[in-house]
């Protein structure tokens, strides 16, 4: 799938604080936030706040910076849900 750079982006809208997020976590690279959708309880998002279109266009220290505060989002949610267990995602163009 080819990205339709002319529709806007919903993520950059989010970081640019022009779509309504409950933020978890910000910092000068990243952002995590609750799913409007959640699959499941505590359902969060980390993006970079800049565009990257999938793993293969991300700047790896960047997406190293992703992952730091994906650890941070685990324990906060570990800390105030006590799952039983969870389940990372990173997904790429179309995924079924
Ligand atoms: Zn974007």
């Amino acid at each position: 799938m080819v990205e339709d750079s002319s529709k806007p982006c919903i993520f950059c809208e989010i970081v640019a604080g022009c779509s309504p997020a409950r933020v978890l976590l910000e910092n000068e690279t990243c952002i995590s936030f609750l799913d409007i959708a959640p699959a499941s309880r505590g359902h969060a998002l980390i993006i970079p706040k800049n565009h990257y279109r999938d793993i293969y266009d991300i700047d790896p220290n960047i997406l190293a910076e992703s992952m730091k505060m994906t650890k941070e989002v685990a324990e906060l949610l570990e800390q105030k849900l006590n799952p039983e267990g969870s389940t990372l995602f990173q997904m790429n163009r179309i995924v079924g």
